[in-house]
């Protein structure tokens, strides 16, 4: 597991969105903030698993978290532009920003994929990665060292057999991260960078493996060390990095 111990206050005062933040990776991010003293706004499509999150958060007795139901496949700049508006409106600043949210879509032959497939796969896992980060920069550069995360795979840093568009998806994310974490180098004190997880106890790792034994991976809350060195203070100038969450 990436090394890293999280001091209990690590995250006091900061305001990270988690995209996705309903289930999985994702859920067990923004509980993980929020218990580490952030205040998280919880981004997903299905509210009711966005409130059943929030109810855990404020049940333990962490910062107050917000929801924001967004849907990455049809959601419109105006969107974006508002969530911006909002979040200036109640914190005036982002400190976090972690693209969590995606489809695996179809793992077969890339003759075989069908366009419309491919199209809301890049859509969900793509375009919105972009459209938020772009709506969300003027509240980055607000907070005094944001840090933005792309949830990566192994199959977005070496190509593989079948993986489809999921795979081309995650090869542009860290292109989007190489290009944005470029960017910000020596003009903010912005970093970027991504994250391989790795294989990860969720409904995504299932449907991509149906045969395997859950038991075999790590649950979410156990890969969590290298997003919150990520996400705090310990990582200032640590920027255009691909991590890993294990070994
Ligand atoms: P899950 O499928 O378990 O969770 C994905 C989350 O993204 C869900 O909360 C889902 O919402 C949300 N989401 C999907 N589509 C949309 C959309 N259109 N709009 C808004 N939210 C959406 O995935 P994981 O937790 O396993 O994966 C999290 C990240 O980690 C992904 O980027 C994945 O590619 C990456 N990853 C995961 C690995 C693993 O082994 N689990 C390995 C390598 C990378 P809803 O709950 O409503 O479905």
């Amino acid at each position: 597991m990436f090394d890293y111990r999280a001091a209990a206050d690590l995250l006091q005062g900061r305001v990270i969105l988690v995209t996705g933040a309903g289930d999985g990776i994702g859920r067990a991010c923004a509980i993980s903030c929020a218990a580490h003293g952030a205040s998280v706004v919880l981004l997903g499509r299905t509210l009711s698993k966005l409130e059943a999150v929030y109810d855990e958060i404020e049940a333990a007795g962490y910062p107050q978290p917000a929801i924001c139901p967004l849907n990455l496949e049809t959601a419109a700049e105006k969107d974006y532009d508002d969530l911006a508006d909002q979040l200036f409106d109640t914190f005036g600043k982002l400190d976090g920003l972690v693209h969590n949210a995606a489809l695996l879509g179809p793992r077969t032959m890339l003759d075989n994929v069908k366009n419309e497939d491919w199209q809301q796969l890049m859509q969900v896992n793509v375009n919105a990665p972009f459209a938020l980060t772009k709506a969300m920069m003027p509240l980055l550069r607000a907070a005094p060292d944001a840090s933005v995360v792309f949830l990566s795979s192994s199959v977005g840093r070496k190509g593989r057999a079948y993986w489809g568009p999921y795979a081309v998806s995650k090869f542009a994310l860290e292109g989007l991260m190489q290009v944005l974490a470029d960017e910000q180098d020596g003009t903010s004190e912005i970093r970027v960078n991504s994250v391989n997880p790795g294989a990860t106890r969720t409904a995504m790792r299932k449907a991509a493996y149906p045969a395997e034994e859950p038991e075999k991976n790590p649950e979410p809350s156990e890969i969590m060390p290298v997003f919150l060195y990520l996400l705090g203070a310990d990582s200032k100038g640590v920027n255009g990095q691909a991590l890993n969450a294990r070994d």
